[in-house]
């Protein structure tokens, strides 16, 4: 797998690349402004070719922007749509810009409105956002800790997004922390394969590009969003050992969105490592065959 941080970009690119090196990280994740704005700057053509390079320099060779909280693509209202519309779309010119291979969105919430409705709005509002997507960017929808009117919190949803909009450069992550908080009990081998048999059926599995590996705290279906540390949480060392143990996951994204300072990213990190080490060790006589 492919695996890193969230790290914070607001000391610059070359500091956030530092870090992720530092961390011996495959991968990054970014937010490309401030994730609790509407606002947004010029998009800085010069640095971002830096960054690019930088980051190829460093053998971080993929990297996602995680896009704004803010954005709602199932709101009834204009005004929220709209915005929601432009964060995304400045995202994916950020993306094309720094040769960046992901962005990655929430789809939001319906709140009131009927959900139908809303998922006929939140495909219009992709549809959009698609028609100006860059060559080489992809963009893919987190899955949501599924509380009442989430949109996105289960893998039927997800997958009637990919159905609906039929489109090349759509992709999915899956947070796992979200997955449990919206009831998918991944915290053993048996749960993790009823888990991605249904994402294989429901998204496909070639369609999901990345994903977050957060433990949480939060209670199986609890339906909050609550990140902790990798082992440390419901999820637990095994549920993490047995999606890295999946053979079919092995090119995929995995970042880290844990809490903390670098000595937690550090040892999350080492978690990760040692579970996908365990998992390429070829699998001999004498080795138990559910290792
Ligand atoms: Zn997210
Ligand atoms: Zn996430």
């Amino acid at each position: 797998m492919w695996i890193g941080v969230h790290v914070r970009i607001g000391t610059g690119y070359a500091k956030a690349i530092e870090y992720a090196k530092r961390l011996q990280c495959t991968a990054i994740q970014i937010f490309s402004t401030n994730p609790r704005s509407y606002r947004t700057s010029a998009i800085d053509e010069a640095a971002l070719a830096a960054f690019r390079t930088m980051r190829h320099e460093a053998g971080i060779e993929k990297c996602l922007i995680h896009a704004p909280y803010l954005i709602n693509l199932a709101s009834d209202d204009p005004k929220i749509a709209n915005g929601s519309l432009n964060l995304l779309k400045y995202d994916l010119a950020v993306a094309k810009a720094g040769g960046i291979d992901y962005v990655n969105t929430h789809l939001g919430s319906y709140g009131k409105r009927d959900r139908n409705e809303g998922f006929v709005g939140a495909c219009r509002l992709l549809e959009a956002a698609l028609e100006e997507i860059g060559r080489n960017v992809t963009l893919i929808l987190e899955n949501s800790a599924g509380a009442g009117s989430l949109c996105g919190g289960t893998l039927a949803e997800l997958g009637r997004f990919v159905k609906a909009l039929d489109h090349p450069q759509l992709g999915i992550c899956l947070d796992t922390a979200h997955a449990w908080a919206a009831g998918y009990q991944i915290d053993s081998q048996r749960g993790v394969d009823d888990f991605l048999y249904e994402a294989a059926e429901q998204i496909g599995l070639d369609r999901i590009a990345a994903f977050h590996f957060n433990d949480t705290e939060v209670p199986l279906g609890g339906n909050r969003d609550r990140h902790h540390h990798i082992g440390e949480g419901n999820i637990g060392v095994e549920g993490f050992r047995a999606l890295v143990l999946r053979p079919e996951l092995r090119e995929k994204i995995a970042i880290l969105e844990t809490p903390g300072e670098e000595a937690d990213d550090l040892r999350n990190l080492q978690t990760i490592r040692s579970l996908v080490a365990s998992a390429e060790v070829p699998q001999s006589a004498g080795t138990p065959a559910s290792w």
